[in-house]
């Protein structure tokens, strides 16, 4: 029985990746433990760390026992690893599951396991798993790179999360291409018992730690974005809310001072809505917020911008257009919300909104004194009967009068 005296450095080295691949597994166990949003991903990434610290332990009792059965065992589970990994990741950014190419991937493995188990087979065998391992780490890197441009694509250095993949890719291109061009080398450190290197098993820790860093680094990235977007959204209707659409009037402001092109800005009640509270409750009174704010998305361009600014009240920002169009588009949207059917209890709910028009003013104009002529302008709109548009700053009546 050898002693740890015994150990050569890269067994050394090894059993410490593994005891480090053991605390990740735990922390990653912990975190799906606490977080129930990222549960599945975390159970597969620590699956990833425990299947990875299983592998470096595998190299070191190969280079002792000499077995090669035990050898093939690591490559296996440094195969799953990383197939685990990536099915974390697609579960985490909601991509498609890809679960055949996994299969595939695992059969062909196992096909060259029982094909090529000799040392002499050893240059057929290890180049066709490092080129299986090459794949799955290029399909990680092509995974992490789509989830961020759909989702996070905020900075460039983002693009950095893939290289840890694109390198694991690189090594294990680099070990296929060796094991063909120098099959003898192979073999001869194959039986010797030394077929990793003290070099290339630092390598491989160094990779699976920055893997490791990168998983954490999504999971932090994912969760930064999911505050941010909490904070500028309202829960209810899934808009902008106050805060942001504050940002967004002074960057209009900005672009308009420089570019001088007219945008305005509509402010939309709901007419009556504490009689939906008091007649129907509190929860068709949300449901009708909701049906209306879809309403107003759907029916706005790309470009505008829609905020719940207040408890019924919605603020439109609409870029480059002039009051006259301004008015025109508030005329449809209070019309379509006057047929907009709000399914409720069995019943078609109805309501109105009433809508105050203004236009930026290129010289000396403040979003406060824009917003405030808005309003005036909603205040004309409800005192002459509400379901209406009134435009600034003749405040000229126009649309349908309720009854
Ligand atoms: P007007 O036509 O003059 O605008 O009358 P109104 O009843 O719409 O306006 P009022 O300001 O009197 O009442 C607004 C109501 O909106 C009171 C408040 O309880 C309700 N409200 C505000 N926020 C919410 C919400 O998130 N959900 C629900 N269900 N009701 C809300
Ligand atoms: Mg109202
Ligand atoms: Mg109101």
């Amino acid at each position: 029985m050898p002693t740890l005296n015994d150990w050569q450095p890269t067994q050394i080295g090894l059993a410490m990746a593994f005891l480090q691949e053991l605390v990740i597994a735990l922390g990653r166990l912990t975190t799906g433990w606490l977080l129930k949003d990222v549960r599945r991903p975390a159970l597969h990434w620590a699956g990833f760390s425990l299947l990875s610290g299983g592998s470096f332990l595998n190299f070191v009792v190969s280079a002792h026992a000499q077995l090669e059965l035990v050898r093939l065992l690591g490559n296996t589970l440094f195969m799953g690893a990383l197939l685990l990994q990536t099915r974390g990741l697609l579960l985490f950014t909601r991509q498609p599951l890809q679960d055949r190419l996994s299969i595939g991937a695992m059969a062909l493995l196992m096909g060259a396991l029982w094909l090529w188990p000799s040392h002499a087979d050893a240059p057929w065998r290890v180049a066709t798993i490092s080129t299986l391992s090459c794949l799955c780490c290029l399909w990680t890197a092509m995974v992490i790179f789509r989830y961020m441009r759909h989702e996070i694509v905020r900075s460039r250095w983002m693009a950095s999360f893939t290289l840890p993949s694109l390198l694991g890719a690189a090594v294990l291109a680099h070990r296929a291409v060796m094991a063909l061009l120098e099959p003898e080398r192979l073999i001869q450190t194959s039986i010797a018992g030394t077929s990793i290197s003290l070099t290339s098993a630092m390598l491989w820790v160094l990779l699976s730690l920055s893997l490791e860093l990168t998983l954490f680094g999504l999971v932090i990235f994912k969760l930064g974005g999911q505050l941010r977007r909490a904070a500028r959204h309202d829960r209810l209707t899934g808009l902008l809310n106050r805060h942001a659409m504050d940002d967004v009037l002074t960057q209009e402001r900005q672009r308009a001072r420089r570019m001088a092109p007219p945008f305005s800005a509509l402010m939309v009640d709901i007419d009556h809505f504490k009689q939906v509270n008091d007649r129907l409750g509190h929860a068709a009174g949300d449901h009708t917020l909701r049906t209306v704010a879809q309403h107003l998305r759907r029916h706005l361009r790309a470009t505008d911008v829609v905020s719940r600014w207040g408890g019924e009240e919605f603020l439109v920002l609409l870029p480059a257009t002039s009051r006259a169009e301004a008015s025109h588009l508030a005329e449809k949207l209070c019309e379509g919300v006057r047929r907009l059917p709000i399914p409720w209890g069995g019943e078609d709910l109805r309501c109105t909104v009433s809508i105050g028009v203004a236009q930026w003013r290129a010289a000396g104009d403040t979003s406060d004194a824009l917003l405030a002529r808005a309003d005036q302008a909603l205040y004309c709109a409800k005192n002459g009967g509400r379901d209406r548009v009134c435009v600034e700053p003749t405040l000229v009546q126009t649309g349908h009068i309720a009854a």
